[in-house]
């Protein structure tokens, strides 16, 4: 083929990949590297052409058929899809998409589908009957919308008068006087017509390339219909006779592959490997290391290796993660469904927030994806108030609480949110609400993607897509405009039929919905860049000098067969054919290799064996392969994370051996890293591993930042709260997380009262019900039923007016409001009414002082004086201080929502401070005797309800000096920075359990 004469030939191929690499190929060849007037085509942009020369059409992409689909299939005019009461499913949509578009590749129509409908009884005649329908619907739309798919060009072609056919052809490519097509597997009817009639206008001078050997039916049954179509056209056979190295591979192949009475071949065994993983991890990970050595030994450049998946999907994070930990770099060549993409994600989470009113998970999915800029949002703090004021949804909702909230509270302590806090709330909800505005009102299709690219420029998406992600910026840019263009499509399309009619938001999430999940598209293959790692389909017709094929399990390769469930009668092409066509493609795949050929397989997962394939097994019964295994790659370290990893079993000399090869490994972190282990799993007690993080040398050692030394040293001046403490009594590690490093669990907001917030509705009612009948000179103890009612009376005035806030409207506040107020409105079964029985019973004692703080800030922000232990100051809130003025004693009452049960043992083990602090910290001032301590349990429960005493007369001051030592060794201890996890013997089920950190310390790891 001379320079010269190129455009006399037509090059027609099956794939673009294809396409594009023997374009390169025969530019290489071409002295000078330059040649122009090329002729080459895949068979859909050939057709595509000629049609174009006399009609003017668009190409119906896959995402509009499936929206176009999904408007026909939501009438009701059909008796098997019926059964579907909402929509379809998405899954059964693209099924269904697939099987038409097969069905017009093919040529067969709507009516041979009703023809053979006809045929059949029951509810498979039902379903054909209806696709039949929805076939003709769909044909309809397509013609009326002049949007077609390839087997609507095909007909559209042939349909041509022979003249106009002629014509342009002859128009496109004048010079054309020869055709070659290869590479291709089957052909339909209208392709072989097409390629008749092609020969026709070149005096036959068009060559197909077909792979088909009439010997081996195992292989090539299912192209027999192609053959015979091709023979009944006329096309003479001619036997490819190229004495190629690889042909003589090929040739056994042909005539041997899945049969069963064959002759072994052993001359390939020094290039034919197969390699068993116990994992698919694994298998990725042995394949990149092969791929390394390939490369590292310069026996192949990384375009000249491919990895072939028959199913790539379980393997494609796998292959970016290992292959990027190795260096080597690949071109994965998946297709991406746009839905898929983080920006794509992120605009309709955005969207989602108007779609399912303000629900806050919306908020937060839109807020934290980072390719959205937004003029003023504070996510944290919409947070706490959605917490606090029991919001999980409704715009309206949001705003009226918030703005209740403001105007009736100024220092809420129940709830601990501030003003600012609310505040910037609302303007994030705000940001959202003006963001979103336009998409409130109905609107036609032009102004909603007018629309979009608005919000999509307001929020900075394309920026931050090119300034923020460091990787896929070209996938990422690409899905905006694959994203805009699907919507103009649809839009524009279905806008021909309906004109401007306004929809409303629903209706465009719907369709922008579906578009996304149905459209997907390519990154621009970077030419002769990395490993190429493809579905097994992707590279027929190629060539490379190494091809791994990995996933070699059955059920995946060969794929299990599925019963085609829209296909009916005669054109069910069954499970014999499915497995000829999977044998095909796997002899095809074999055809690609030139140098070396690997299989891979993994041998299970979690929680499965895997079969290895049954082609592996027929593929070794036709040829010798040479097994590879563990124990060639368990040793061979390609990583830095590897050599983290498996340092530990090397020899000193090995080791360093490894790290002089290699870039990426420190000598010296691993030595120190492999003494560290060495040292834990011996039992020894390394400082910083066991929670001590101060000490000079510790601190020389680790390089500890001046600010985190501030930080501690900070801390040892610190008015320290007595829960605090406790917190550092049941695990110091958690004291660390939470108090010096300020680090916040968040919680998800809940619509029912959470107990602590519960708990915090009763300290003020009580508060606020004590201070009431203070005012009154009333006392409870003993009372008379006039005095009884008129508490009663108070308590739950009181109780009324707390609970009538927006945020206990909700449905999950219901129960717990009744638990306070009385069950079935019986005011006499709540909490309230128990409490004042039990404040009428007899006693010395009168309850005095509520809420006594020391140490703490009041409403006006004045500190009052903490108590002293030596030089640690410490603050607090006495719940209750109940006084007997004539013995001058008094008890410590400290009100408890939970089990009262453990608090005697917890106070002598130093887990419960309060109670003895607090009798300590009021002694003096009260110039009076601790008499009992004292759990006052409000919780709703007969036999808890009530008061306990947790410790006797007699023994409160030996229980205040035994806290007091306690207290001191804990602020001892923090200050020589002692944080290791709880030491407690039952730590996981005394506070593991609760314990929202456990995912972030160690504690499920020995010696710790
Ligand atoms: S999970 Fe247990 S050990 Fe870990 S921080 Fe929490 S309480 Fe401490």
């Amino acid at each position: 083929m001379s320079k010269e004469r190129i455009d006399q030939i037509l090059i027609i191929v099956p794939t673009n990949r294809k396409l594009r690499k023997l374009k390169k190929q025969l530019i290489d060849s071409v002295p000078g590297k330059s040649v122009s007037g090329i002729n080459m085509e895949t068979i859909t942009t050939l057709t595509g052409k000629l049609l174009s020369v006399s009609h003017g059409f668009s190409d119906l992409s896959e995402f509009t058929a499936v929206v176009l689909l999904e408007e026909i299939t939501k009438k009701n005019d059909f008796e098997y899809f019926a059964s579907y009461k909402n929509a379809i499913p998405f899954g059964t949509l693209i099924a269904l998409k697939d099987v038409l578009s097969e069905y017009k590749r093919s040529g067969i129509s709507p009516s041979m589908l009703m023809e053979e409908a006809q045929k059949l009884s029951g509810a498979e005649k039902k379903k054909a009957k209806d696709i039949a329908n929805i076939y003709q619907q769909f044909v309809h739309k397509c013609n009326e919308l002049k949007s077609y798919d390839v087997g609507d060009i095909y007909s559209g072609v042939l349909s041509l008068e022979d003249e106009s056919f002629i014509q342009s052809f002859k128009k496109i490519y004048e010079q054309v006087e020869c055709v070659v097509a290869f590479g291709f597997d089957e052909f339909s009817s209208p392709e072989v017509a097409i390629f008749d009639r092609i020969s026709g206008i070149v005096s036959d001078n068009l060559f197909i390339h077909f792979d088909y050997y009439d010997y081996n039916s195992f292989i090539f049954d299912h192209l027999n219909k192609s053959y015979d179509r091709l023979i009944a056209k006329g096309f003479r056979r001619i036997k490819d006779i190229s004495p190629d190295e690889s042909n003589r591979f090929l040739i056994h192949l042909r005539k041997n592959l899945f049969k069963r009475k064959i002759k072994k071949n052993s001359d390939f065994k020094d290039s034919i490997f197969l390699i068993d993983a116990p994992t698919r991890r694994k298998e990725v990970e042995y394949i990149a290391k092969e791929v390394k050595q390939l490369l590292s030994s310069g026996k192949a450049e990384p375009h000249e290796i491919c990895i072939a998946f028959n199913l790539i999907g379980g393997y494609r994070d796998l292959v970016k993660y290992q292959f990027e930990l190795a260096g080597i770099p690949v071109n994965i060549t998946d297709r991406i469904n746009l839905d898929q993409t983080s920006p794509i994600a992120a605009i309709i989470n955005l969207w989602e927030i108007q779609n399912e009113d303000y629900y806050y998970k919306d908020i937060i999915r839109a807020s934290v994806n980072g390719f959205l800029t937004f003029k003023e949002i504070h996510i944290t703090d919409l947070m706490n108030v959605s917490r606090a004021l029991k919001i999980t949804g409704g715009k309206n909702n949001w705003k009226s609480k918030i703005a209740y909230e403001l105007e009736n509270s100024f220092n809420d302590e129940v709830f601990k949110i501030s003003r600012d806090s609310l505040q910037k709330a609302r303007k994030t909800i705000e940001t959202f609400e003006s963001l979103l505005a336009p998409f409130e009102k109905p609107l036609t299709h032009s102004e909603f993607i007018n629309e979009t690219k608005a919000l999509i420029e307001k929020t900075g998406l394309v920026e931050n897509i090119i300034n923020k992600s460091s990787d896929n910026i070209e996938s990422n840019v690409k899905a905006i405009t694959v994203f805009i263009e699907s919507m103009e499509e649809v839009f524009s399309l279905l806008s021909r039929n309906e004109g401007n009619i306004r929809h409303n938001f629903n209706y465009y999430l719907e369709k922008v919905k579906t578009l996304s999940k149905a459209a997907r598209f390519n990154v621009k293959e970077k030419s002769d860049y990395g490993i190429l790692v493809t579905n097994v389909e992707e590279i027929r017709g190629l060539k490379f000098k190494y091809l791994f094929i990995g996933g070699m399990i059955d059920k995946e390769f060969p794929l299990t067969y599925s019963p085609e469930i829209f296909v009916s009668g005669d054109y069910i092409k069954g499970e014999r054919n499915h497995l000829t066509e999977q044998r095909y493609k796997f002899y095809r795949a074999l055809s690609t290799w030139k140098n070396g050929l690997y299989f891979s397989y993994p041998e299970r997962n979690d929680k499965n064996e895997f079969v290895k394939s049954s082609f592996l097994d027929d593929f070794e019964k036709a040829f010798d392969v040479t097994k590879i295994g563990n124990e060639k790659f368990e040793n061979i370290i390609i990583s830095k994370y590897e050599a983290q990893k498996h340092f530990e079993h090397l020899a000193d000399d090995e080791l360093k051996d490894i790290v002089s090869k290699s870039d990426f490994c420190d000598y010296d972190f691993l030595l120190k890293l492999r003494e560290i282990n060495g040292k834990k799993s011996n039992g020894v007690i390394i400082p910083e591993f066991n929670g001590l993080l101060l000490s000079n040398e510790i601190e020389k050692e680790n390089n500890l930042s001046q600010k985190f030394i501030e930080l501690l040293d900070e801390f040892k001046n610190n008015i320290y709260s007595v829960s605090q403490l406790e917190t550092y009594a049941k695990c110091p590690f958690k004291f660390f997380i939470e108090r010096i490093l300020n680090v916040e669990v968040y919680e998800e907001p809940t619509e029912d009262i959470a107990a602590r917030e519960f708990g915090g509705i009763i300290h003020e009612i009580l508060f606020e019900f004590y201070s009431k009948i203070d005012e009154q000179n009333l006392v409870l103890s003993n009372c008379s039923d006039e005095v009884f009612n008129k508490s009663v009376e108070l308590i739950f005035e009181i109780a009324q007016e707390k609970l009538d806030k927006p945020q206990f409207d909700d449905a999950g506040a219901f129960y717990e409001k009744e638990k306070l107020l009385g069950l079935r409105g019986n005011k006499e079964d709540s909490i309230l009414y128990k409490f004042l029985e039990e404040e009428r019973k007899d006693s010395d004692f009168t309850p005095k002082l509520f809420e006594y703080q020391f140490g703490m800030k009041d409403d006006f922000g004045v500190i009052s004086e903490p108590i002293t232990i030596g030089d640690i100051k410490l603050r607090g809130k006495i719940d209750r201080i109940e006084i007997d003025k004539d013995h001058r004693n008094f008890n410590i009452v400290d009100y408890k929502m939970g089990n009262p049960d453990s608090y005697k043992k917890n106070i002598e083990e130093g887990l419960s401070l309060q109670l003895p602090i607090y009798a300590y910290a009021i002694e003096n001032d009260l110039e009076m005797n601790p008499h009992e301590l004292i759990i006052y349990s409000l919780k709703y429960d007969k036999k808890k309800f009530g008061r306990k005493v947790v410790v006797e007369p007699g023994n409160v001051k030996e229980t205040i000096n035994n806290s007091i030592e306690f207290v001191k060794e804990y602020v001892d201890k923090i200050s020589q920075g002692y944080f290791p996890l709880s030491q407690l013997p039952d730590r996981e089920k005394k506070v593991c359990v609760y314990c929202k950190l456990s995912s972030l310390c160690r504690v499920k790891e020995n010696n710790l």
